[in-house]
């Protein structure tokens, strides 16, 4: 249009369709195989989407569910945590890692980062009290936490550990896979999430067989046997379509995981600008780089300038939980998480997906080099 709009590249902070055409004909035969089939809840599909991703994660059983919040709702209410009890989360995470405690009428007791994002390790010890029952352990943005500091805590004070692996599938500390490290490890394929549905659906992995028996019944109206309801449940069932579109993504994670590490790789050793702080990857933890963050003091002045040269970014997230509307009552205010809340205010994720071309991943080097 106008010659200085030359050479200028519009990217979108997301793409998803390029993930689903690079393997359309698999994502399509498998919606048309269980349309066909005439099973659409708990079945087949489900089970083997289940066994799979049990298998992926190194865990002995897995739950299919509605959604990522769910797995978290449901992990705490199968360990019977609710009203009275502490969950020690960090503070710099989604909020739904916290609905899911506050969803069991719990209270979420807030913890500050280190410099990897994660929960600091050594400020948790000085939270836990009488009424801690859990420890959530977030692996944000794709980077495991310190779980073998997380695994001793709960191992002194005899509580229960919930793995939150949201944006970690298949990320590792140490030589253990993230959600095997707890007693429960909530998973989300959201269709952003680095394994992502065409749809909402999440899951819970455990190696407790009483657990997964209590999740299982909890899913679908808390029966076991239809129409004999033993507890009270919910509906939270991973449906057939869901399934078997997961089953074709799973057995490409590998590539896609390999393709999310080069990508990310590009960015850390060529981004060069001393106004931009590159994150840092924790010794034995494995980063799958769900989210590449980057920190900056004048992070709207950077958004728009991206903004103004095509590039899309989000920020993940610019309200805290303690600091949101809804958690109000819990009565913090600025200043309480000093850490976090600068965190909120500095940080921006670049575009990082499945299919991003080589010349897109170059133009936004070249772009923030430039800044
Ligand atoms: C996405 C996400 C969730 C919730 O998953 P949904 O499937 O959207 O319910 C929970 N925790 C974290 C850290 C997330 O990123």
């Amino acid at each position: 249009m106008q010659r200085k709009d030359i050479g200028k590249m519009k990217i979108n902070f997301n793409q998803l369709d390029r993930g689903y055409l690079k393997h359309k004909n698999e994502y399509d035969e498998a919606v048309i195989t269980t349309l066909e089939s005439g099973w659409y809840i708990l079945g087949e599909q489900g089970q083997k989407f289940e066994k799979k991703f049990a298998e992926f994660i190194g865990a002995k059983y897995c739950v299919g569910l509605n959604s990522g919040l769910d797995a978290l709702t449901l992990a705490f209410r199968a360990l019977n945590i609710g009203t009275g009890d502490e969950v020690i989360v960090p503070a710099n995470t989604y909020i739904a890692s916290v609905i899911g405690i506050t969803e069991n009428g719990a209270t979420p007791v807030f913890v500050e980062p280190d410099e990897y994002y994660n929960v600091d390790v050594d400020k948790i010890e000085e939270k836990i009290t009488s009424k801690t029952k859990a420890i959530l352990a977030v692996h944000l943005y794709g980077q495991a936490a310190n779980l073998k500091r997380i695994k001793e805590l709960t191992e002194k004070y005899n509580l229960y550990m919930i793995e939150d692996c949201a944006q970690s599938h298949g990320a590792k500390f140490e030589d253990r896979t993230t959600g095997t490290w707890g007693d429960i490890g909530c998973f989300s394929f959201y269709p952003t999430k680095n394994l992502g549905a065409f749809g909402d659906s999440g899951a819970i992995v455990t190696d407790n067989e009483g657990i997964y028996e209590k999740i299982k019944m909890l899913r679908n109206y808390g029966s076991k046997v239809k129409y004999h309801n033993e507890i009270l449940g919910v509906n939270s069932r991973l449906d057939e379509i869901q399934a078997a579109l997961l089953l074709v993504k799973l057995s490409h994670y590998c590539e896609i995981r390999k393709e999310r590490a080069s990508i990310a790789e590009r960015y850390i050793t060529r981004i060069k600008n001393k106004n931009i702080v590159l994150p840092q990857i924790r010794n034995r933890a494995e980063h799958v780089w769900h989210l590449f963050i980057v920190q900056t003091e004048n992070r709207d002045r950077l958004q728009k300038y991206l903004l103004d040269n095509g590039i899309v970014t989000q920020i993940h997230y610019p309200i805290p939980p303690h600091l949101s509307q809804a958690y109000k009552y819990l009565g913090y205010k600025e200043g309480d998480f000093p850490i976090t809340e600068h965190l909120a205010n500095t940080i921006i994720s670049l575009p990082l997906y499945e299919g991003m071309t080589e010349e897109e991943i170059d133009y936004i080097i070249e772009t923030i080099n430039k800044y």
